[in-house]
């Protein structure tokens, strides 16, 4: 059997030319543009890559993108005062601050201090609470793109067993607790499923990962996710990013996968374009909330 591949980069298209309509709409009834400020710490290869890519991407859709670089030395006050700086600009409809930040820098109290109405990640502690009411205000932009690839796909998770694999505050835990719920947002279809989280100490991981109909990886290790771990006909999405001397591969042995399964998104062309075309709609909804 060969899996299908699940084009994320095609969606990912499909998702910012309708977001490209809408910030247009919002240009001409308000007459001026989203603005996402991202704050770029230090000199990071990869998040230097993520940021350009965003702002590539903000251009591409008519959002204004606003980079702010600060000294790989910058302290945990520095941080905040440029955040506090950006939550007080009534212009600016959205922030991000990259990461990983560098070590002398408290993240979490960095990040807790964005106004939530501007949190595009939607990482603050208000956001979290209310997405984990089935309420959310932003939807946070990996999971976000995740359950919108699979909606495109026609693949419906209620009722279905998924397995997520990681437990990270950005991708492994929201997205246990968005399809979990009745309805997080995105349809009652696109969320009822029995979640299972595995995570590092995990028990018998293959025999949880074997009973899954979609099953989603987001650990940070190359090709970790092997035939074995997968229900033949299963969906297995990747959102592993893993930088080796082979370039960049998921968390998942996509060949091997492509033999099992039914579905499967490939890295790179596979989550990481949907995170970025989700950033931007949460951008949009930051500027219509903020009217
Ligand atoms: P993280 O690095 O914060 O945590 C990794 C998780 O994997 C932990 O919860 C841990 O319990 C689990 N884990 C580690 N070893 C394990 C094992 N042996 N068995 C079971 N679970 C294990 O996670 P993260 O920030 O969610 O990142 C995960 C991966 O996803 C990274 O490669 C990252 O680059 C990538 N990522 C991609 C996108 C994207 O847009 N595609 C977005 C965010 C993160």
């Amino acid at each position: 059997m060969t899996a299908q591949r699940l084009d994320g980069k095609a969606i990912s298209k499909q998702i910012q030319a309708e977001t490209k309509t809408k910030v247009a709409e919002f240009v001409s009834q308000s007459g001026r543009a989203p603005v996402l400020a991202a704050v770029l710490v230090g000199d990071d290869p990869a998040s230097q890559v993520y940021v350009r890519n965003k702002e590539r991407a903000c251009k591409r859709v008519g959002i204004e993108s606003r980079l702010i670089r600060m000294s790989g030395e910058s302290s945990t006050e520095d941080l905040l005062a440029k955040v506090n700086e950006l939550n007080n600009a009534p212009e600016v409809s959205g922030i991000l601050v990259q990461l990983p930040l560098p070590d002398q820098c408290d993240s979490r109290t960095i990040l807790d201090a964005i106004n939530p109405n501007k949190d595009v990640d939607a990482f603050h502690p208000h956001n979290v609470g209310l997405i984990s009411q089935g309420r959310p205000r932003f939807l946070p932009c990996t999971p976000h793109g995740i359950v919108q690839m699979l909606r495109r796909y026609d693949i419906e998770t209620t009722g279905k067993h998924v397995c997520v694999i990681g437990r990270s505050d950005i991708v492994g835990k929201p997205m246990a607790m968005m399809l979990g719920q009745r309805d997080s947002g995105l349809g009652p279809e696109m969320a009822n499923a029995t979640v299972t989280l595995c995570h590092s100490r995990t028990a018998n991981l293959a025999e949880i990962t074997k009973q899954a109909d979609i099953l989603i990886a987001a650990i940070g290790r190359p090709n970790f996710v092997t035939p074995d771990m997968i229900k033949p006909g299963a969906t297995v999405v990747d959102v592993g990013i893993n930088r080796t001397d082979d370039g960049l591969v998921g968390d998942v042995d996509f060949d091997a996968a492509m033999e099992v399964a039914s579905y499967v998104t490939p890295v790179p062309g596979g989550v990481g374009p949907l995170t970025v075309a989700m950033l931007l709609e949460n951008t949009l909804m930051a500027a219509l909330q903020g009217q």
